[in-house]
């Protein structure tokens, strides 16, 4: 399973805006972002002209950072988005919120996508009662996600417990605390995505 392993504070400053990568960290004074907003590297604090391309080239970047995917795997959901009805753009970001590694971020088991995703790879979890450690696992209307029975009294969930009470889950799942699980009741409206990003450049980077 291919990740990516390098510094994740230099994304922030290369895309120029906290895109929240490390949980707690990201709401503290320790964030780097806060203490250093300058792109990364020697040349970071030149000003540069940014034509049209570099503008889309920005925001995929950025999308593709914030869900953790890598290019490959990203282009691939750009094609099978443009394969959908509707408009293209939307189809990409509501694939990528359907991911099992996205929704045990959403659901609130885990204060970032990537710790989700370690998470799910380590076989916590289980997608309509069979395990499942595969973080790009597709959910559908209906699915279920659960912490595994025999998982639920390890350390890491009872820190979990605590704060799933608070969680406030988006409107398209259903969260339930006492049974660690939650579900997807609906497909996710781009109202419902509250993300900060113009997907529509995003499709016009790949389109070209
Ligand atoms: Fe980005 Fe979070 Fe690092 Fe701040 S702490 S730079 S928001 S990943």
């Amino acid at each position: 399973m291919a990740r990516y392993t390098e510094a994740v504070c230099r994304l922030c400053r290369r895309e120029g805006l906290k895109l929240f990568l490390k949980g707690g960290r990201c709401y503290t004074k320790k964030c780097s972002f806060e203490r250093r907003p300058t792109p990364p590297g020697q040349h970071g604090v030149r000003r540069r002209k940014v034509g049209d391309y570099g503008l889309q080239l920005r925001e995929k970047q950025k999308v593709r950072r914030v869900y953790g995917v890598l290019e490959k795997q990203f282009r691939n959901y750009f094609i099978e988005a443009t394969r959908q009805s509707g408009v293209t753009g939307e189809a990409l970001l509501r694939t990528l919120e359907l991911r099992l590694d996205n929704i045990v971020f959403r659901l609130g088991f885990a204060p970032s996508r990537a710790a989700a995703r370690q998470i799910v790879a380590h076989g916590h979890f289980a997608v309509n009662g069979v395990a499942s450690n595969v973080p790009s696992y597709r959910l559908k209307v209906g699915d279920r996600v659960e912490v595994r029975v025999s998982h639920r009294e390890r350390e890491l969930f009872k820190v979990v417990k605590e704060t799933l009470r608070s969680h406030q889950a988006p409107d398209w799942l259903t969260l339930d605390p006492a049974n660690f699980s939650g579900s997807v009741q609906a497909l996710p409206r781009r109202d419902q995505m509250p993300l900060d990003f113009n997907e529509q450049l995003v499709v016009e980077y790949y389109s070209r």
